[in-house]
């Protein structure tokens, strides 16, 4: 038989390595990054001494279980660290990595690649001192080092309290907390929260802690422009619409989070819009089964919906897949593990109600502000495309002025470029459409 791949090596991945390997499976488990982690357990490099506790905060415990079984599985799996799956075709799945250019027969394939920053274009965001959310918590998580020496958060989602949260501890100066998000929006979605009270505690400590250490947090904020030529500062608008500027050397933005689903588009798996996401997801079973060709998805790739989901999910797959490979599964275990997805999926709509996703930045954005980097399209440009060239959709907005067709295959631009089509022609966001997958994925060198 044609060996399984995983995909990812996250929560989702490693959780799924370890259910299939107790179904007596020996899968190829292959992921980008250089340790076995994922996000929110990624592990510093070898040398780095800092203790999961510092790294990991209220998650050591679940963080170290997880690494510590994913490493005992030795060479019960084949793990390929350190190499992107950068395509994937009807019978072949393609690697780089440490041995070059590998080509793969593929087998029943378990996709769990994750989530990016979910981003919006504000005036100067393209500025050297502006990193996304994700990725300043990346540099701190990974090479213990923070962003600037004044750093401001900006943007909506859990993240920004407990990045700021983060940085706070670490030593860094954090200028502001500066939320989009109105602080009745968490109040109205509490209902929905109250479905896993442990961690909705853990939001409202990480914004108590801030406030009792003099950290400004605004709510209800509008960002518009980055100043400097590297960050001096951010100018923004208060709730009640007066201008502000907050100093600071460096600006953390990040509007949420979007999942990674490129490789799902590759394998051909249908997709269906998903209105509190705001964004074409993989329509997948209950667990995490695909309509056909053996492809299963777990975790935030296939919808943001936390850590322990994530690691639900992946036993979740794999059991499926499991199942249709024939071997015998635990069907109460199953079910429930089907039940605290339930649950997930609850406090999961709680944050997206809580921190909305301040869609109307794109009607303020002036025509000069980049909306896609990698090609240098403004906002006006697309204005320009929809209006004047009358761009039906995203990806003919696509073929007429480029947004999405650099580097980043609109891993960052995508979902902003769509939810600007929308708007311009007074629609909801799925009747944009969504840019379509095309590989290379990310970046892979010419030879
Ligand atoms: C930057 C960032 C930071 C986060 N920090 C936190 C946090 O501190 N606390 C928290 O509760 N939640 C955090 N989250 C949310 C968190 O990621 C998840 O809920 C959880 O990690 C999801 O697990 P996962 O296994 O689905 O995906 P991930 O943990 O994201 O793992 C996905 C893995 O897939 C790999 N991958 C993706 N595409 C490819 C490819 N083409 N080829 C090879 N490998 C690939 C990646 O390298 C990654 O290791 C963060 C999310 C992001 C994006």
């Amino acid at each position: 038989m044609t060996a399984v791949i995983i995909v990812g090596a996250g929560p989702a991945g490693m959780a799924a390595a370890l259910t299939l390997v107790e179904a007596g499976l020996r899968p190829i488990v292959v992921d980008e990054a250089q340790r076995a982690g994922g996000q929110i357990f990624r592990r510093p490099p070898p040398g780095f001494t800092r203790p999961p506790a510092a790294l990991y905060g209220a998650d050591a415990a679940a963080a170290t279980r997880l690494h510590l079984a994913f490493d005992a599985l030795g060479d019960r799996i084949d793990y390929r660290p350190q190499t992107l799956v950068w395509a994937v075709e009807p019978d072949a799945v393609h690697l780089q990595g440490p041995q070059g250019r590998v080509r793969l027969d593929r087998g029943p394939l378990l996709l769990a690649t994750g989530a990016t920053d979910r981003l919006l274009p504000v005036d100067g965001w393209t500025k050297p001192g502006v990193f996304s959310l994700g990725g300043s918590q990346v540099a701190l998580k990974a090479q213990g080092v923070a962003i600037g020496r004044r750093v401001a958060f900006c943007g909506t989602g859990p993240l920004l309290y407990l990045v700021a949260y983060q940085y706070a501890k670490a030593g860094a100066e954090v200028a502001a907390v500066l939320d989009t998000s109105a602080f009745g929006d968490g109040i109205r979605a509490l209902p929905l929260l109250a479905a896993d009270p442990a961690k909705l505690a853990r939001g409202i400590y990480y914004l108590g802690w801030l406030r009792a250490h003099g950290v400004p947090v605004h709510h209800g904020v509008r960002p518009l422009t980055v100043h400097g030529e590297s960050v001096t500062g951010l100018t923004w608008r208060d709730a009640g619409r007066r201008l502000n500027e907050t100093r600071c050397d460096a600006l953390a933005l990040g509007f949420g989070l979007r999942s990674e689903t490129q490789l799902a588009d590759l394998a051909g798996v249908p997709f269906r819009f998903d209105p509190i996401r705001r964004q074409y997801l993989p329509d997948i079973d209950q667990d995490g089964r695909a309509p056909a060709g053996a492809v299963y998805l777990a975790g935030d790739g296939a919808a943001v919906r936390g850590a322990a989901a994530a690691e639900t999910a992946g036993r979740l797959a794999a059991l499926a897949l499991a199942a249709d490979l024939g071997r015998p599964v635990d069907t109460a275990a199953r079910d429930a593990l089907r039940g605290r997805m339930a649950r997930f999926e609850r406090f999961a709509r709680g944050l997206d109600a809580a921190f909305p996703f301040p869609v109307d930045l794109l009607d303020t954005a002036t025509d000069d502000t980049l909306l896609c980097r990698c090609e240098a399209v403004t906002v006006g440009t697309m204005r320009h495309a929809v209006g004047e060239l009358g761009a039906e959709d995203v990806n003919r907005a696509k073929a007429f002025v480029r947004p999405g067709m650099g580097r980043c295959q609109g891993r960052m631009c995508g979902l902003a470029t769509s939810e600007l089509h929308a708007r311009l022609r007074g629609l909801p966001p799925d009747q944009a459409g969504r840019l379509r997958g095309q590989a290379p994925v990310k970046p892979v060198p010419l030879a």
